[in-house]
């Protein structure tokens, strides 16, 4: 169990389609060191969620995970551990908003992106066992992201505007109470 190195962007694994994972290889021991050392990696990292391939490994795992008060992320409210095996994840209908993001893999930049407010996911946990679950809110966002890495999309590719981009220094001073009390409204209609 240990961190692994994030790899940033530029590095072609972050482009790559990550390929199924089957339910033999899951139960191997390479395939649980990898999931454990996500787990280990995101924590480290104060991220929100962490897909395989942003530590060099093209399949389609990704942890998600919103502790209390997360340092890069204050205004998330906590979200359990979820490990995702070959997630497939649905948008439950049309409706968007606009989050600002950012990611372990493009470091100091974050920009807005819209994101589905309600979307359906599937997946397998570590043990092979089948999920079907409904996300809302920030926390479907944040899903979106991490899913979005499994097909080698990164949040830039989803800025609309480029202009919204900023050094997380300048988005402190001059962005984040304005997108701040957006999330609030989220959350308090979501309750994520
Ligand atoms: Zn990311």
């Amino acid at each position: 169990m240990s961190a692994r190195e994030i790899v940033e962007i530029g590095h072609p694994v972050l482009r790559e389609r990550s390929r199924e994972v089957t339910l033999e290889e899951l139960r191997s021991r390479e395939v649980q060191d990898l999931i454990d050392d996500l787990i280990d990696t995101k924590r480290a990292a104060n991220g929100a969620g962490l897909a395989a391939n942003q530590v060099g490994a093209t399949l389609r795992i990704a942890v998600v995970e919103v502790t209390e008060r997360n340092p890069r992320y204050p205004y998330k409210p906590p979200i359990p551990l979820t490990v995702v095996v070959n997630p497939v994840i649905e948008p439950l209908d049309d409706e968007v908003a606009y989050i600002n993001e950012g990611c372990l893999s493009v470091p100091n930049l974050r920009g807005e992106v819209p994101r589905y407010l309600a979307v359906g996911v599937r997946y397998l946990d570590r043990e092979g066992r089948e999920h079907e679950e409904v996300r809302h809110g920030l926390a479907a966002g944040t899903f979106q992201h991490e899913l979005d890495h499994l097909d080698g999309t990164l949040f830039l590719d989803r800025v609309v505007d480029p202009r919204t981009l900023t050094t997380w220094t300048e988005f402190e001073r001059f962005h984040r109470d304005a997108f701040l009390e957006r999330a609030a409204r989220i959350v308090e209609r979501f309750g994520s």
